[in-house]
């Protein structure tokens, strides 16, 4: 079976995008597994370092490669935001595809030093192990928002820099780079998030020589989505919007179904709008 690297590169090549869905627990594994699997395309789920240690790091690392050897099945798994080198460490040991050290709250060269140190981990893991580096701000959080997080501006000089950019990947050797375009982690109430730099996308994709990665994907449009993805966003992270559908969907249940107490009846319809968002993301995303 082709490995991740594979694929990325197969959709940076032809300009579509690998869809990353983060999860808390085996009813957003299922979601996201079957909403691929409807569509044939290859999925990746993602964990934050509070996702993961709810669900048990080891154990969310033999639930994905359980899915990836049953179905014989390119679905992989990330270790999303990591920000420390001992957590980057901890998730190659447990078997994660890939891992991202999130240094964009610190200094460039303290992003750059520990980044690298990451980077040389994976490489002598004796396994293919991907690392994304960060760079640029854009806000933690993946929930509703009533305004742009604190911290994150908007502006054009503080977007990630192509020649910044470029400096930062030649001097780490990271394999995919996630770079503040306008995009925010979380989600405006409004459903609409500011428009993405399409243009800065492009530059700062032909400027460096890896795949790029869009975070913070929930609440933007699908015109951004086709165009970002179109100038070199190889994977799309949509964290928020599969939130809000497993709350929506548990939510309608139990009102629906006041006397239901099994668990597994109570959750099958927040599996089924989880899984639902997802297709329509992937349908966009174009890997098929
Ligand atoms: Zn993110």
């Amino acid at each position: 079976m082709k490995n991740l690297r594979d694929f990325v590169e197969e959709a940076q090549a032809k300009k579509i995008a690998i869809g990353h869905f983060n999860i808390s627990n085996s009813d957003g594994l299922w979601g996201v597994f079957r909403a691929a699997q409807s569509l044939g395309v290859p999925v990746i789920i993602g964990v934050s370092e509070g996702e993961r240690d709810f669900i048990g790091v080891p154990q969310v690392a033999t639930l994905v490669k359980s899915l990836r050897d049953e179905f014989n099945y390119p679905i992989f798994l990330n270790a999303d935001h990591t920000y420390s080198f001992d957590r980057v460490k901890e998730v190659i040991d447990a078997g994660f595809d890939s891992v991202i050290f999130d240094g964009a709250n610190l200094s460039f060269e303290e992003n750059v030093k520990i980044t690298k140190q990451c980077v040389e981990y994976a490489k002598n893991c004796g396994r293919e192990v991907l690392v994304e580096g960060e760079l640029g701000y854009i806000g933690q959080s993946s929930k509703i928002l009533d305004g742009i997080p604190d911290g994150v501006k908007l502006d054009q000089k503080d977007l990630t820099d192509p020649k910044v950019a470029k400096d930062f990947v030649d001097k780490t050797g990271v394999d995919m780079l996630a770079p503040a375009v306008g995009n925010i982690h979380g989600m405006m109430r409004s459903g609409v998030d500011p428009k993405l730099d399409i243009t800065l996308v492009g530059e700062i994709s032909s400027t460096v020589s890896v795949p790029l990665v869009l975070h913070g994907g929930s609440g933007n449009s699908d015109d951004d989505f086709r165009s970002a993805i179109a100038n070199g966003m190889a994977i799309v992270h949509i964290n928020t919007e599969i939130r809000i559908a497993y709350k929506q969907g548990l939510i309608k249940s139990l009102q629906e179904n006041p006397d239901e107490v099994a668990p597994y009846k109570i959750a099958k319809p927040a599996v089924i709008s989880m899984q639902k968002v997802v297709e329509e993301k992937l349908k966009i995303f174009g890997m098929k």
